[in-house]
C-alpha cells in the first residue's frame, strides 16, 4: 500500500476536500509507486489563499534578518540530509543521482543566498528638489504569492521561488508538479523544521487545470511564480492580465551550441553530450541544438554519435547509468512523435531514435539518446522543445550564420560558443538574443547568485536567482519625509 501524502494548509496536514488522490510513479520503474497525494481542486485552494492571507499581517512583521534565520537552518537541514533528498529525487523524477544531489546542492545553495538578503533588501536614499525633505525608497512584500513549479527540478525550483518569497514578507501557497509532488512535501518539511509559523507557506497538490488554474484566478493572490511549459505559461499570463496580477514566467527553451571551427572539439563534444543528454534532454536550458561550422561538422556529428552510443541508460540509482528515463508515457510517446516527424521534414538520423525495452528498462520509460544531423533551422525538430534526450546538428558556414540561425527561435534562455578566438566569443555575447550564455562550457549549469531567466518565449521580462529576484517578490514604495515645517509643493515652476 502506497504512504499516502497529504496538502499542508494553516498548520495542518489534509486530504483534497473532494477526498480523491493521484500516485506518483518512479518513471524507471512502474511498480515503484512513492505514495498517493491529494488531487486537489478549488476547494482546497480557496483555504489555503485563505490562510496565506490571513497570516501575511503577522509574517510580514517579523524583522527581515529573523525570517532570514528560518531559512539558513533550512539549509542546514538540506545540507544534512543530501544523500537522502537526492536517493528520493532520483526515485520520483528519474535524474541519475549524481545530478539529483547537485539539485540538493543548489536548493542549499539557493536558501543560503537569499537567507543574506534578509539583511540587505536595500532601498535607496536620493536628494529631494526641495530643502529640508527627504526622499527613500523601501522595499514592502505583495501579499499572497502562488508557485507553481514544474517536476524536472523538483527540489530547486520550489527553493527559487519561495526562499525570496519568504524572506521578503509574503505568505505562499506552493502548487508543485503533479509528477514530482513529494519534493515538495519534504521541502515544506524543511521550513516547517526550520521554524517556519504554520500558515506561512502552504502546499497544494494536484493537477494544473484543477488545482493550478483556480490558484492563478484566484484574486486574494497578487503574484503568480510559475515555472513550465511556455504553453501553459501563456494561459498563466492571461488569467493574471484579467486580474491585474502580477505575473513572473520562467518557460521553455531551444537552446544552440555554436561550434567554430577552431574550437577544441573535444571539449564541445563533452559539452554537447552534457547538455544534450544530461536530465535525459529535459532541462529547460538543454543543448538541443548544435550550430557546427561546415569544416568541422562531420567530424564533430561523428564523435558527438559515438559518445552518445556509449551512453547507458538505466535506473539513475545505479553508479552505471549515464542518462535515466524521461519523466512519463506521455512523454515518451511525444518524444518519439519527434523522431518521426524530423525523419519525415529530412533529416538524418545519426543515432538513437527509438523506445528502449530490452532488460530493466522495459520497466521504466526510456528513450535512446538521439542525434539528428543534416537538420536546417526551419525544421520542426531545430525549432520546438522537444524536451527528451534528442539533439539536432545544424551545418553553417561561419560565425555570421551561426548567430542568426541561433536567433531563428521563439525561444531566448541559454546559449553557448565553443571557440579559441576572444573576438568570435565577444561578438556572440553581444549578437546573440538569450539571457544566458556561456563561452566554452555547456548550456546548462546555472549559479544561483547570477540571474537566471530568458527572453521571447522563455520569459516575461524577470529573473530568478541573483538580487534580481528580489524586485519579483517585493514592491517598491516611494517615501518623502519633509521636516522643514510649513507647506512645500513638488514641481511648482520657481522661475
Ligand atoms: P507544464 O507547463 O506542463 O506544468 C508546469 C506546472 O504548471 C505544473 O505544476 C502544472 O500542474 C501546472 N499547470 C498546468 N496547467 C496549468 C493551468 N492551466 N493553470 C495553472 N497551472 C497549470 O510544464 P512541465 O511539463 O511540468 O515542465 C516542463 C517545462 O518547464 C518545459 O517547457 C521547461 O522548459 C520548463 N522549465 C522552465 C524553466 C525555466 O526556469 N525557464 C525551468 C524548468 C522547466
Amino acid at each position: 500500500m502506497a504512504e499516502r501524502f497529504q496538502n499542508f494548509i494553516d498548520g495542518k496536514w489534509v486530504d483534497a476536500a473532494n477526498g480523491t488522490a493521484f500516485d506518483n510513479i518512479n518513471p524507471a520503474n512502474k511498480t515503484d509507486v512513492l505514495g498517493s497525494f491529494p488531487r486537489s481542486d478549488h476547494r482546497d485552494v480557496d483555504r489555503a489563499v485563505e490562510a496565506a492571507k490571513a497570516h501575511f499581517a503577522t509574517w510580514r512583521r517579523i524583522p527581515a534578518p529573523r525570517r532570514a534565520e528560518i531559512l539558513f537552518r533550512a539549509g542546514e537541514i538540506i545540507g544534512r540530509r543530501k544523500e537522502e533528498l537526492a536517493h528520493l529525487m532520483t526515485r520520483e523524477m528519474g535524474k541519475v543521482l549524481k545530478e539529483s544531489l547537485g539539485e540538493v546542492q543548489e536548493a542549499m545553495d539557493m536558501t543560503y543566498y537569499i537567507a543574506g538578503e534578509g539583511r540587505r533588501l536595500w532601498g535607496e536614499t536620493t536628494p529631494s528638489e526641495l530643502p529640508d525633505k527627504f526622499a527613500m525608497t523601501v522595499r514592502v512584500p505583495l501579499g499572497v504569492v502562488g508557485a507553481i513549479t514544474p517536476w524536472n527540478f523538483p527540489l530547486a525550483i520550489p527553493t527559487w521561488k519561495l526562499a525570496p518569497a519568504l524572506v521578503a514578507g509574503n505568505t505562499v501557497v506552493l502548487k508543485p508538479a503533479e509528477d514530482a509532488p513529494l519534493m515538495a512535501v519534504r521541502l515544506v518539511e524543511i521550513l516547517l523544521e526550520a521554524g517556519l509559523p504554520p500558515g506561512v507557506a502552504n502546499l497544494v497538490h494536484g493537477y494544473g487545470e484543477e488545482a493550478g488554474a483556480p490558484l492563478v484566478r484566484h484574486p486574494d493572490v497578487s503574484l503568480i511564480s510559475f515555472t513550465g511549459s511556455a504553453e501553459v505559461g501563456r494561459e498563466v499570463a492571461i488569467a493574471c492580465a484579467a486580474e491585474h496580477k502580477r505575473v513572473s514566467l520562467e518557460m521553455g527553451g531551444k537552446n544552440p551550441i555554436l561550434v567554430m571551427d577552431d574550437a577544441d572539439l573535444d571539449l564541445a563534444v563533452e559539452g554537447a553530450i552534457w547538455g544534450g543528454f544530461g536530465t535525459s534532454g529535459q532541462r529547460c536550458t538543454a543543448a538541443s541544438r548544435i550550430l557546427v561550422h561546415k569544416r568541422v561538422v562531420k567530424e564533430f556529428a561523428d564523435r558527438l554519435v559515438t559518445k552518445a552510443q556509449a551512453l547507458r541508460l538505466g535506473d539513475g540509482l545505479l553508479p552505471t547509468t549515464d542518462v535515466g528515463p524521461v519523466i512519463n508515457e506521455a512523454q515518451l510517446k511525444r518524444v518519439h512523435s519527434y523522431t518521426k516527424l524530423g525523419l519525415k521534414e529530412g533529416a538524418r538520423l545519426m543515432c538513437g531514435g527509438e523506445i528502449i525495452k530490452e532488460g530493466d528498462c522495459r520497466k521504466g520509460f526510456f528513450y535512446a539518446p538521439s542525434v539528428f544531423g543534416d537538420v536546417v533551422p526551419k525544421m520542426r525538430i531545430a525549432q520546438e522543445e522537444i524536451f527528451g534526450p534528442v539533439v539536432a546538428v545544424l551545418s553553417v558556414a561561419g560565425l555570421d550564420e551561426a548567430i542568426e540561425a541561433a536567433n531563428t527561435s521563439r525561444y531566448g534562455l541559454s546559449a553557448a560558443i565553443y571557440t579559441r578566438d576572444i573576438s568570435k566569443a565577444f561578438r556572440t555575447i553581444d549578437g546573440l538574443g538569450t539571457g544566458i550564455m556561456y563561452v566554452n562550457a555547456s548550456t546548462i549549469g546555472a549559479e544561483v547568485h547570477l540571474p537566471f531567466g530568458g527572453i521571447r518565449q522563455t520569459g516575461n521580462g524577470h529573473r530568478e536567482g541573483g538580487r534580481q529576484v528580489m524586485e519579483v517578490f517585493t514592491e517598491w514604495k516611494a517615501v518623502y519625509i519633509d521636516y522643514s515645517g510649513k507647506l512645500q509643493r513638488a514641481q511648482i515652476d520657481m522661475s
